[in-house]
């Protein structure tokens, strides 16, 4: 098994990352992987940076593939951030780990997964970095889509567009990777819309099915206003247990190493001195909750659309599959009681209340507005 065959369902598109690998002279020393959230941007990247470190084009076998797909390789530095944004002060750090010839290995190898949660400011540091690194640095950026990094740094980077894998690819490597049940498979990845990490969670954990079967019930549920706020309201709290379960441990650990790297022992008082570290950690941390609370919900956004684009696509008369196979009857019954044109109105305030999370509105403020416009037509004559 290379370290390829961790990206899935690519064809073609990963042909040039492996050229790369394997010769010099089809090296590039900044990329740009661009895909939908689900495509595996962050695997391909870490592929990637494991065949150029391997002397046998990524075997998947030795120290370095195994290292760098682990996140360990000495000469390989990942951001991933749960932030917000990137900060400037991480960058500058980044381009000086870029100009340092690799210690071992057989590039420099600096990945960002998330270039698109940098400010324009941010973005024209590394713009000077990745101009002129080098001759031993490679830079490897990820973001959804071109239209998410600045016109600059997209035209210094050579492009590679990942797209989603389809069903029957999501579904054969549940089975034969995660050991999950076909059935299961086949409704976890048509229900994760083929993202791949949503479709393994949703398998392997019953509480995240759970949560995501009471995201789409509201779709039923709510009737009038009352039903709308109290709809909002779930939904937040889903998205905080759900936020909470993913960050409450590793911050926890995090503190503790900190204590320790400050040479403070268990039970014993912060000197004053030390304190603003401990501030910062947990400022961070907050960000992190606060970021990872908005990614859950906006995954429950997501869940819901598809829910009322099945309705949409009864009503249309379309011969396409559902998303939601398991929910038949709902989406009948939805289907039945509405028409095209409100099933549309609904997708379009999910829509909205999306794109209003993501310009930091206070979640519960644009998820009322979002849950009172699902209300079925009548109610709201009536
Ligand atoms: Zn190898």
């Amino acid at each position: 098994m290379t370290v390829w065959d961790t990206v899935v369902g690519q064809g073609d598109a990963l042909a040039p990352l492996i050229a790369a690998s394997t010769s010099d002279a089809a090296m590039t020393q900044a990329w740009l992987i661009t895909g939908p959230p689900g495509s595996g941007r962050s695997i391909a990247a870490r592929a990637f940076a494991a065949a150029l470190q391997c002397e046998n084009a990524g075997c998947g076998e030795c120290h370095a593939c195994r290292t760098t797909l682990a996140g360990g390789h000495p000469d390989v530095t990942l951001i991933q951030t749960e932030k917000v944004t990137i900060s400037v002060e991480e960058v500058r750090h980044l381009v000086t780990v870029a100009q340092t010839a690799p210690s071992g290995g057989r590039w420099r190898v600096i990945v960002v997964e998330d270039a698109d949660r940098m400010t324009e400011r941010t973005s024209n540091v590394l713009l000077k970095a990745i101009e002129e690194p080098p001759s031993r640095t490679v830079w490897i950026l990820c973001a959804p889509s071109l239209h998410d990094v600045t016109t600059t740094v997209r035209s210094r980077c050579r492009v590679v567009t990942l797209r989603i894998p389809d069903t029957e690819v999501v579904t054969r490597l549940l089975v034969e990777r995660d050991g999950i049940e076909p059935g299961l498979a086949r409704e976890c990845a048509l229900a994760a819309q083929c993202h791949i990490g949503v479709a393994r969670r949703l398998a392997s954990d019953p509480a995240a099915r759970a949560r995501r079967e009471k995201v789409l019930a509201l779709a039923s549920d709510i009737r009038g206003v009352g039903d709308a706020v109290l709809a909002a309201n779930d939904l937040v709290s889903i998205a905080d247990d759900d936020a909470k379960a993913a960050t409450e441990e590793r911050d926890a650990a995090e503190l503790d190493e900190l204590y320790v790297s400050l040479g403070v022992g268990e039970g014993e008082r912060l000197p004053p001195a030390l304190r603003a570290q401990v501030r910062q950690l947990e400022e961070e941390q907050k960000r992190r909750a606060t970021r990872a609370k908005r990614d859950v919900l906006d995954r429950a956004l997501l869940d819901l659309l598809s829910l009322y684009r099945d309705v949409a696509v009864t009503q249309a008369g379309a011969s396409v599959g559902l998303v939601n196979e398991a929910h038949g009857a709902e989406v009948a019954a939805l289907a039945s009681g509405s028409t095209l044109a409100e099933t549309l109105a609904r997708m379009d305030a999910i829509g909205i209340a999306r794109e209003r999370l993501a310009g930091n509105v206070a979640p519960l403020l644009a998820l009322e507005a979002m849950a009172i416009a699902l209300r079925p037509e009548r109610a709201r004559l009536g």
